[in-house]
């Protein structure tokens, strides 16, 4: 098949699920609630929308300038004055709208998904779904956004007002690219905020499919708007003096930029970051389960998940046990086309994350850990596939703390097997990492399981499972893994803020 893409004509060989195809061609910005084409002619915004499954360029998207910035920021203040002063109950009903017309156009949603990302369809189908489920959550929170009352003396009363901050700018990274439009836009939106949005440019076609679904579901035009392009776009937003609170999820580095820039204009901040968490197996867990829980916790999603368990300790006296099984499962997973319903591991989202992954894998070699399974480049017999970026899931042993693939978040299928004796060693060595956003045990032993918990600075933390994250449930790091939390209550606190009115009942008391 032959798609025109600006002057030239590119040969796009994986277009089977037509409705993914459409979405590809389409404008990709989101502006007062319509697509619309950037407005820059800059060539340095413009970026490749790259299938990974297949490696094809499927089309050149053309980034947000200033101008376009502008006109996002410009579009989400105007509708902010009268969405902000909408009750939060009618703000909660269009998402709860919204939620039953992404569960009704899921499938859609999730063919788009796997195109831009090159994961397994399953998994996007249950992102998605997720999405819904967290949208929907945030619509029925909208009635506990109240405030507080004091009764003071002399018919003198406090109460508290929480309002919503302003136009609010969000960054995702290409991970999740739906669920970082949903994760962000549902507590911004029910708080009762504006939002202009930057997917990452690896990833750029969901955002804009949540834009039209809200547009669908009632939300104002200005409410929700999605803006292409790479890092300097991102720092167009962040620099924005209408932005009043910035959203980012991507790495640390990136991560502390957004902060500097924010710093600026004293602006508020969430950052969901990296993290390179630890998973404590002790030797009385159930083997079987525990297997499964550090697959979970690795092989995710290519391993390119920020919570994800990539330094397992395991107890000295079960590894050889473990690692029996462990070897033998990963050997089971199907590795190829990403809309084939039993893939189990797609394509790693770009040719450089493969090459990096690849390189922490040789790297891993030189310092002295032994490859027990996996880590190499994988060609599928498919030839549409020939040019994807598949990788085996790596199985990692005689690691040690000090080893570069055990320190550095890789973000591919590279797991780090690490031995120990006692539980006091195992938690010392845990925690000894600057990231802390998640982190596991598998034991039978219920007290042990309590006192590792406690004992481990992080922020998402599991026993006897890995990687799930049920709605309403705070997602966030400690230390250098972020600020703030995701996907919970608390999240609201991090969308508004607190008016504190005194109001006098009697007369004015003063001394002067
Ligand atoms: P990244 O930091 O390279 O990019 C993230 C986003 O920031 C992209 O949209 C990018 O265009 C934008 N960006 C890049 N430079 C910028 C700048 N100077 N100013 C403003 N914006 C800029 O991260 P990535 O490679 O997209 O994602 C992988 C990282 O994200 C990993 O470290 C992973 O752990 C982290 N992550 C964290 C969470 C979480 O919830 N904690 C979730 C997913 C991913």
């Amino acid at each position: 098949m032959k798609l025109k893409c600006g002057s030239r004509y590119i040969t796009v060989v994986f277009m089977r699920h037509s409705s993914a195809s459409a979405q590809v061609h389409q404008p990709l910005n989101y502006i007062n609630g319509t697509r619309v084409e950037s407005a820059t002619k800059d060539p340095g915004h413009k970026f490749h929308l790259i299938a990974p499954a297949t490696g094809e360029i499927l089309r050149d998207v053309p980034g947000a300038g200033a101008e376009d910035v502008d006109s996002a920021v410009a579009a989400a203040r105007t509708a902010f004055t009268s969405w902000s002063k909408q009750p939060a109950f009618q703000r909660g009903s269009i998402l709860i709208k919204a939620a039953d017309i992404i569960r009704a156009r899921s499938e859609e949603i999730a063919r788009v998904e796997v195109l831009d990302t090159g994961k397994p369809i399953w998994e996007a189908r249950y992102d998605i779904l997720g999405c819904a489920d967290t949208i929907q959550y945030y619509g029925g929170l909208a009635a506990t956004l109240t405030g507080e009352f004091m009764k003071l003396a002399n018919d003198s009363f406090t109460y508290t007002i929480r309002e919503a901050l302003g136009v609010v700018g969000g960054i995702g990274a290409w991970n999740y690219p739906f669920q970082m439009a949903a994760f962000k836009s549902a507590p911004a939106l029910v708080c009762g905020n504006a939002m202009v949005f930057k997917p990452s440019p690896l990833t750029p076609l969901t955002a804009v499919m949540l834009a039209e679904i809200f547009t669908e579901a009632g939300l104002p035009d200005g409410c929700f708007n999605v803006i292409q392009g790479a890092g300097e776009t991102g720092q167009l937003l962040v620099r924005h003096p209408k932005i009043a609170k910035m959203s980012f999820t991507g790495s640390v580095n990136t991560g502390s930029k957004i902060m500097a820039g924010c710093a600026e204009s004293i602006k508020h901040i969430t950052l969901e970051l990296g993290g390179k968490s630890p998973l404590i197996i002790f030797s009385d867990a159930d083997l079987d389960n525990a297997v499964k829980g550090a697959m979970m916790a690795n092989f995710t999603n290519q391993g390119q998940v920020c919570s994800n368990g990539t330094r397992v300790f395991v107890q000295k006296d079960i590894l050889a046990q473990f690692l029996e099984k462990l070897v033998t499962r990963t050997k089971g997973m199907k590795i190829g086309d990403p809309n084939e319903e039993d893939t189990m591991v797609g394509a790693t989202i770009s040719q450089e994350q493969a090459e990096k992954t690849l390189r922490y894998v040789q790297l891993a070699r030189k310092e002295g850990a032994t490859v027990v399974y996996g880590g190499e480049r994988v060609t599928p017999t498919d030839a549409r596939l020939k040019g994807g970026y598949y990788l085996s899931p790596c199985v990692l042993t005689d690691c040690a703390d000090h080893m570069t693939v055990v320190k550095e978040e890789v973000f591919g299928s590279v797991m780090s097997i690490l031995t120990f004796d006692t539980e006091e060693e195992a938690v010392r060595r845990a925690n000894d990492t600057e990231f802390g956003l998640a982190g596991g045990v598998f034991t039978k032993d219920l007290m042990r399981a309590h006192r590792v918990i406690a004992g481990m600075e992080a922020g998402s933390l599991y026993v006897n499972n890995y990687n799930l994250i049920p709605v309403g449930l705070p997602f966030g790091g400690f230390k250098k893994s972020g600020i703030g939390r995701e996907n919970g209550p608390d999240t609201l606190n991090y969308y508004s803020q607190i008016k504190s009115v005194y109001f006098e009942g009697g007369d004015v008391d003063c001394p002067y």
